[in-house]
């Protein structure tokens, strides 16, 4: 940490971490790691925050797309796209949905053929969050279709910038617009720019997937002041975390605002009810506990272990916080709760928690998915039956026509 020098800039300092192996310290040194062990990055990472320095950037690129070509990538990916996604250089979006495959992501139709040195991309995507400003996209698309949905999908590295690809924001009915549609018509890829094997995408868009279900929390990132300097690369951190967290604002609501509801009651004098205490205790019991399980998978995966089917534990213990503060918010604030503007409670805070906590059930998967995964991956029950499994994603994609 001698190195720490506050006036450089906020990529070259992050240079200077990669290439010293300290971004990431329990990657391989192939992936500018360090081969430590999985819990070196977070007591790391506290010690670069403690000196008043600037560690990993935010958003998909970190928590999904740079773990994912760890896990699947070639050498040859690693070493030309984890740089820049490590630096902050080159941000990142998931482009995975479609109108017609969400929940069966497998049945997916954009489609992606070899021409020469690239692979030409056409279809739509849709939900993808920060594709308005993101630089790469991880893109799974149908490169056979003459075998079952599951094995004729594909994972690539997308270059966003580039004249087949229209972005087109959705309004939420939040109000805010952090997510997109995406159409892409005769878009290009490099051929190199394929992660794991051909038709072994499925594999690969699994890998991400339980990435995204890690219980991790987006939190801001809190910047000690360095040693009474001005320095260059903290202030130009806060700003990549302005603009980072201007798609992220509504998240916090999207999770129910548990913090808010005891304030809530007080102002509003229903602290003393006894329906709303016995409610407002069974939420924060239930927030707790489900706390020590993300506890518990966070130190799993500090020894090392890969991401699994707990994800989807936590994940719908998610869903049950956000839709339990959605009712005690409600039973709190009553119709007042849906107001705007006028007479609104906490600046309009708990009507944007009711329009919003109902996405917490559905992005990275559905309640219906989750219980689907745990009940084949931890219970052992039988697979769900899909009558197009076996049958060549021709003849499916025929009959849904
Ligand atoms: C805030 C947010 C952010 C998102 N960001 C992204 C992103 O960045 N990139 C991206 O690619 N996508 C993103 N998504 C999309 C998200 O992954 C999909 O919305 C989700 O997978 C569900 O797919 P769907 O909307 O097509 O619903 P459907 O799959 O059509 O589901 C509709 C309903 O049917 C139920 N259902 C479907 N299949 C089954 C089954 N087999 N068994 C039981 N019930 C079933 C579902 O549970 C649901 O209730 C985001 C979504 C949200 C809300």
């Amino acid at each position: 940490m001698s190195n720490w020098d506050p006036t450089l800039s906020l990529q070259a300092w992050r240079e200077l971490l990669v290439d010293a192996g300290w971004a990431v310290p329990s990657w391989s040194r192939q992936c500018f790691g360090r081969d430590l062990p999985a819990w070196a990055d977070q007591v790391v990472a506290d010690e670069i925050r403690l000196i008043g320095a600037v560690g990993q950037p935010l958003g998909s690129g970190m928590s999904l797309a740079a773990p994912t070509i760890v896990e699947h990538g070639s050498d040859e990916l690693r070493h030309l796209i984890l740089r820049p996604t490590l630096t902050g250089e080159k941000t990142w979006c998931q482009l995975f949905s479609e109108p017609g495959a969400g929940s069966d992501l497998a049945g997916l139709s954009t489609s992606a053929v070899l021409d020469g040195d690239e692979w030409v991309i056409n279809g739509q995507k849709v939900w993808n969050t920060s594709a308005h400003h993101a630089d790469y996209g991880m893109l799974v698309a149908r490169t056979s279709w003459d075998v079952p949905k599951h094995h004729g999908v594909s994972y690539f590295i997308l270059p966003m910038h580039q004249p087949g690809i229209e972005v087109r924001g959705i309004k939420q009915m939040n109000r805010h617009a952090s997510f997109n549609e995406v159409f892409l018509t005769d878009a290009r890829i490099p051929a190199n720019h394929l992660v794991g094997t051909l038709n072994d995408g499925w594999r690969v868009a699994r890998a991400t997937l339980a990435h995204e279900r890690t219980f991790s929390t987006m939190r801001r990132p809190k910047f000690v002041e360095s040693a009474g300097k001005q320095s260059r690369a903290v202030s130009e951190a806060e700003a990549e975390a302005e603009e980072h967290f201007k798609t992220y604002v509504w998240y916090p609501q999207r999770a129910g605002r548990v913090d808010l509801v005891i304030e809530r009651a007080q102002q509003h004098g229903v602290a003393h009810d006894l329906v709303i205490r016995q409610e407002i205790a069974a939420l924060i019991s239930f927030q707790r506990t489900s706390e020590w399980t993300a506890l518990r998978a966070r130190a799993a995966r500090a020894l090392g272990r890969p991401p699994g089917p707990e994800g989807s534990l936590g994940k719908l213990a998610a869903s049950q916080v956000a839709r339990m503060a959605h009712r005690v918010h409600t039973l709190i604030s009553g119709a007042n709760g849906m107001l705007t503007t006028g007479d609104h409670p906490h600046d309009a805070t708990i009507a944007e928690v009711l329009v919003s906590t109902p996405a917490q059930s559905i992005a990275g998967g559905t309640d219906e998915i989750q219980k689907s995964i745990i009940g084949e991956k931890i219970l052992g029950l039988a697979r769900e039956s899909d009558p197009s499994l076996d049958l060549p994603y021709r003849e499916v994609a025929r009959r849904s026509q």
